[in-house]
């Protein structure tokens, strides 16, 4: 059997057992067992595939039949470009955080032009509230290195996932000491005892907000996600509503809070940031056109 034989067969048993990406899952799994990319696979295509390959897509594949995510079943996801390590102690990235991302970016590069004029400004400081693999702490800390980054998680697993994604992502470029300051803390919690700052321009997350009672209708990959990185509570709104209310002390005059959360959810947060005395609310959307970000600034 060749190796696109395999491809071929890999996407139809998967297509079988009615998923929704088979050809994109079945070519992921089978280019990891062959240690390349999608583009080496495609050249890949007329070589024949060693038996002991071809079980280990077999094993693969049965996995993500059984409702196992090709992230979870590679160990890696990749965001913005980069490469994650996820386990089933963090929440896959998903394309949607990366709007998060990039709002984040632009109103980071909006801020730094503002201060243009200031004689050596201190650099900008930003948390991660609710890390989960680090995807957005290192995305940002890998674009904007000036940045000083500082990630916080209620798990102390997600958070050892996330350091190692800053040292396999970070360390390369940086050399020498972690460039982000890791905290365990519920939500601002432990955040005063960080050994990094303690009042940020800019405070970003991506909070559990799915309601409990949605959690159990979920598709039987995204069940297999932490609990904690998802259930927002009854109406999805329980952490967000804490981080609006627990976040000014930790906002520098005039700092920026950036959520996401869902579409559904997005004018009732907006209602909320404004009766907590933040301004400049603004709302983003996603690639799908969904509204998917909101974020406020709080002068004090
Ligand atoms: N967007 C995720 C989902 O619907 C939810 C992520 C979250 O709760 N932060 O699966």
């Amino acid at each position: 059997m060749t190796v696109g034989d395999a491809a071929i067969r890999g996407a139809a048993f998967l297509r079988a057992a009615g998923l929704a990406s088979p050809v994109l899952d079945a070519s992921l799994l089978l280019a990891d067992i062959l240690n390349t990319d999608k583009v080496g696979l495609i050249l890949a295509g007329p070589e024949p595939l060693v038996e002991d390959a071809y079980r280990r897509f077999e094993q693969s594949l049965e996995r993500r039949r059984a409702g196992e995510c090709a992230a979870y079943i590679l160990g890696r996801k990749e965001f913005r470009g980069l490469d994650f390590t996820v386990t089933t102690d963090v929440l896959v990235p998903r394309p949607d955080t990366e709007t998060l991302a990039e709002v984040a970016l632009s109103r980071i590069d909006e801020r730094t032009r503002t201060r243009a004029g200031v004689s050596s400004p201190a650099p900008l400081a930003l948390l991660d509230l609710g890390t989960g693999s680090g995807a957005l702490a290192v995305t940002l800390k890998h674009e904007r290195s000036a940045l000083r980054v500082c990630a916080s998680d209620i798990s102390g697993k997600a958070l050892e996932v996330a350091r190692k994604n800053a040292l396999k992502i970070l360390q390369p470029t940086t050399g020498g000491e972690l460039p982000i300051s890791f905290i365990e803390s519920d939500l601002f919690d432990r955040i005063g005892a960080s050994p990094g700052p303690v009042r940020f321009d800019f405070i970003i997350s991506n909070p559990p907000y799915v309601p409990t009672a949605v959690l159990v209708d979920l598709a039987p990959e995204v069940r297999r996600e932490p609990p904690l990185a998802l259930d927002g509570g009854k109406d999805g709104l329980d952490l967000i509503r804490r981080i609006i209310a627990e976040a000014p002390p930790f906002l520098c005059p005039g700092g920026t809070l950036l959520m996401e959360a869902d579409p559904d959810q997005i004018r009732t947060i907006a209602g909320i940031l404004e009766s907590r005395g933040y301004s400049d609310i603004q709302m983003y959307r996603d690639l799908a056109g969904q509204m998917r970000v909101i974020g406020g600034s709080y002068s004090a």
